[in-house]
Order: C-alpha cells, then structure tokens, then sequence
C-alpha cells in the first residue's frame, strides 16, 4: 500500500473546523485593536528582556511566526515545515489526537524507551503493542514489522534513544520509513549530542516522517517549555489546527527568541557536556562497582552497577538524585546518570568512591 495522509487521519480531525482568532483573522500593522476583548489599558506586569518592554495585555501569534523564523534559520527546515508545541509532550499528544482513533487505532513503541509514548497513548485509550529494541538496543526489524496491523497508526523512534542513550542505527530507520506506510517518528530530543545527524534533512524524501526536538535539552530552556515538531507542511496544517490556540504565551515566545541567538554559547556547552560525559565514563568505569557503561550519544550515561538499588538509595542519602531504571525492563540494574557540571560530577564520583557496599 501506499502511504495517504488523508486516510491516515481521523475523520473528525478532516472535517474539523479549527478554532479561528481574531488573529489569525488580522495579520497586518493595526493602531487600534478592538477585536479580541482585551484589557486595552495595559497589564499589571510587563515582559522586560533587554532594551524590551513589552506589556502582556495582548494575545500571543497563535503560530509564532517570528519565533519560527529564527527556528528556521538555526535548522534549516522551512517555517511551514515547524510546529511549536508546550514541549514535546504537545507534539506527542497532538500527534496521537490527529492519527489514532480510541480504542481502535494503535501505536507502537520500542522499549526501553521514552516514558511518555505510552503515558499520553494511555490517556488517549490508544493501544501500544511494545516492540522490544534488541539486546544492544537496535531496532527489531523483523519483530516491527511483525507488530504492525491495518490499525497501527504512529511508530515512535527515539534516536538518541532514552534512557539507553544510542542513536538508532540510520540505514535501520530508513527501512522504517520505507516500509511502513503510518507515521514514523523520530525524537531527536538529544540530537545536539550525538554523531548520528539529523532526520529534518530527510522530510522531503519521506511524507511519512515526523521529527521531534526540543529546547529543554542542549538549548537549556527546560522551564520555558518549548517542543519543535519537523513534518510536511500537511501534518504540520493538521497539528496547528489540532493545538490549543495560543499554546505557547507571549513570554515564552519572546524569551525562546532571545536564546536562540546565542548558538555559539549552546555549541558550547554541547561540547563541554560531551567532554564530561568522557570524563564521567572513565571515571564511573574504574569503580569496583560500575559493571557496564552503556555506550551514549546524549547528555547522559546509563551504567550496570552491582546493587543499583542500594546505590541509588545510598547517593539520595548524599543529596545526589539520579535515576533509578534498575526495574525497567532491558535496564536491569541500572542507573541513568546526567552528565552535570564539572563539580556535580566531581560529587557524584568522590561519592561513589566512597560507597561503603
Ligand atoms: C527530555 C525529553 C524530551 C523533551 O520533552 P519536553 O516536553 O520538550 O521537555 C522529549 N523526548 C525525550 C526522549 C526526552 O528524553
């Protein structure tokens, strides 16, 4: 079969008429506003960011064209090609409601992986048939394809893969994309990291593919609750529609606009995690506890330690938090350890070295 968008979507979401703002309906230079039953006298507080003084008594651009150009320029992809979601949760969530209908549809996901997949497919009645990814944590092509039914809607790939920390093998991806005829997509959360490069490159190639990033990782803006989705500029249509309105606030839009100018400062603290995360390996690997470094192309490293539990317990008496995935299934006695400043992970070795287990 070949891939249809329009057979893939649900019939509700075609058929909907999106919620229209008054401004979406007015995109010009107006001097008097009174479409959108604003407080026209002003705000009580104000956004200040440099030479910006910027009352907040007006709605936001639903579609935060200028925030997208700038995200543009860094990533190459065309501004019709970019959803902006309230993290890549939105995306995740957004996807499922346009693709998947309750308790019919079905996604699937290759574990251990993102919690989230299946958190958001629980809350939507969404079916996950689970996939496992193989011992050295490639995908199953055969078990993939096996899984896959006429209701198999979404197949989520997260490369760098969390918690495990690999990239995906790419040609193993591309087998993916040219097989499967639903949506295939790739969460590059941990991109900025990797060696691997990026699937936005590829959108042209592949109508089926979806790519999601984020803001909350490399770029350092976790609290502001930014999640970038690359697709055709069809499904990226279907997701603004799909969205709430004014899902990223004015504050958010222009603070994300002002970090985005500093690439050359993210670029650098990128290559001084990874250099850490060098540094944290070869430390964690001459510990008489670590049985094995799991090998990462993200800001964090999942290590085999002996008694991880007690490990785990042992460093939150320290007031050194990690997270404990020694129960997930395909992490058996690991922990998943982020790569900190220089100091925290100074801490976080002295600590273990002096493990008294
Ligand atoms: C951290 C992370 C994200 C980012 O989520 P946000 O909602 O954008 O903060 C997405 N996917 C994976 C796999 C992650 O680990």
């Amino acid at each position: 079969m070949e891939f249809n968008l329009e057979y893939l979507i649900r019939d509700n979401i075609k058929s909907l008429a999106p919620y229209s703002t008054a401004r979406h309906e007015f995109t010009g230079e107006a001097s008097v506003m009174l479409d959108a039953n604003e407080n026209a006298i002003g705000s009580p507080v104000s956004l200040d960011i440099g030479n910006l003084h910027e009352p907040l008594n007006r709605y936001p651009d639903p579609l935060q064209l200028e925030l997208k150009k700038q995200i543009s320029n860094i990533k190459g992809v065309p501004v019709e090609n970019i959803f902006c979601g309230n993290g890549s949760d939105e995306a995740i969530d957004v996807l499922m409601r346009i693709f998947c209908e309750p308790g019919i549809d079905n996604i699937i996901i290759l574990p251990p992986t993102y919690g989230m997949y299946s958190v958001c497919a629980a809350i939507n009645n969404v079916q996950v048939k689970e996939v496992p990814l193989t011992s050295d944590y490639q995908l199953d092509i055969q078990a993939i394809a096996d899984a896959v039914d006429d209701r198999t809607k979404l197949i989520f790939i997260c490369s760098p893969n969390n918690p495990t920390g690999n990239s995906i093998n790419r040609q193993d991806i591309e087998i993916v994309l040219n097989n499967f005829d639903g949506i295939v997509v790739i969460d590059e959360a941990y991109i900025n990291y990797a060696r691997q490069k990026t699937f936005t490159t590829q959108l042209v190639d592949y109508p089926n593919l979806v790519v999601m990033q984020t803001l909350s990782k490399a770029w350092g803006l976790a609290a502001l609750r930014i999640g970038l989705a690359f697709a055709s500029k069809e499904i990226i249509g279907y997701m603004n529609n799909v969205k709430y309105p004014y899902n990223i606030n004015e504050a958010t839009q222009k603070l994300a606009l002002q970090a985005l100018k500093n690439v050359m400062q993210v670029n650098e603290w990128t290559k001084f995690t990874i250099a850490q995360r060098t540094w944290l390996e070869e430390a964690l690997a001459k510990l008489p506890i670590t049985e094995k470094i799991y090998p990462s192309d993200a800001n964090f490293l999942l290590v085999k330690m002996k008694q991880a539990n007690d490990v785990f317990t042992y460093l939150q008496s320290k007031g050194i938090i990690v997270r404990n995935r020694s129960t997930t299934k395909g992490c058996e006695g690991c922990l998943r350890i982020t790569v900190g400043t220089e100091e925290e992970n100074k801490k976080l070795i002295e600590a273990l070295e002096n493990y008294p287990g």
